[in-house]
């Protein structure tokens, strides 16, 4: 199991990041402090460090360098403003090895966790899981597709996140509120039926008794 280190001084954004990724199936550890975080990062023996820029001691960029001047080529994916293009070409002359450009959802920021602990485990010789399936159903990272009874179907990007994150919890209810900040990230509209358009989509391509309905409560994959 990987084990991520977080470290974002805005609690918002680190417990809604370290949720993501324990329901993920990862191991994570959240500090808000540059001056610790990039102790951690060099002694912790992490998989991968999300650092956000602005923190109230020293600066993302600072505690890169400090990782990246202690010889330790952990991943790192700093956390940068939406805007931000000088940020980001500083960030990756410093060595980062990915940007996410604030707000995100957590899905993407997972996406890119994910390229890299993969390209760090290929190149160690490891293997890792490509698909996911729950009765029937088979969602296959490598070619972004669905596969219903034997039938290839394509997805779209935000349709393909949303099957996953059912995939990951089979029989467990998940809330509208769940779903829109896995999927849509933390700033979507809290009021937006999106969920519930994009559940009729999985219907209509994946099954309609797949996705149950609970009445007040959200959407279960069956
Ligand atoms: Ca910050």
């Amino acid at each position: 199991m990987s084990t991520i280190l977080i470290i974002e001084d805005e609690d918002r954004i680190a417990s809604f990041v370290a949720k993501g990724l324990k329901a993920a199936g990862f191991t994570s550890h959240r500090t808000a402090s540059g001056v610790e975080g990039a102790t951690l990062a060099v002694h912790g023996n992490f998989d991968l460090v999300i650092l956000d820029v602005g923190l109230p001691d020293i600066d993302g960029f600072e505690v890169l360098e400090r990782i990246r001047g202690q010889g330790v080529n952990v991943p790192v994916i700093m956390l940068t403003a939406r805007s931000s293009v000088a940020d980001r070409v500083a960030g990756l002359e410093g060595g980062a090895d990915d940007y996410m450009p604030k707000p995100f959802s957590f899905e993407e920021l997972l996406a890119r966790i994910r390229l890299r602990l993969r390209s760090e485990s290929s190149a160690s010789g490891q293997g890792e899981v490509t698909r996911l399936s729950h009765n029937g159903l088979v969602l296959d990272y490598l070619t972004r597709k669905a596969e219903v009874d034997g039938e290839w179907v394509d997805l779209s990007a935000r349709e393909f996140t949303l099957a996953e994150t059912f995939l990951r919890n089979p029989g467990q209810v998940l809330s509208r509120e769940q779903l829109l900040s896995n999927v849509w990230g933390f700033d979507f509209d809290p009021g937006s039926n999106v969920v519930d358009v994009y559940v009729r989509y999985l219907r209509g391509k994946l099954g309609k008794e797949r996705f149950e309905t609970v009445r007040g409560m959200g959407y279960r994959l069956v």
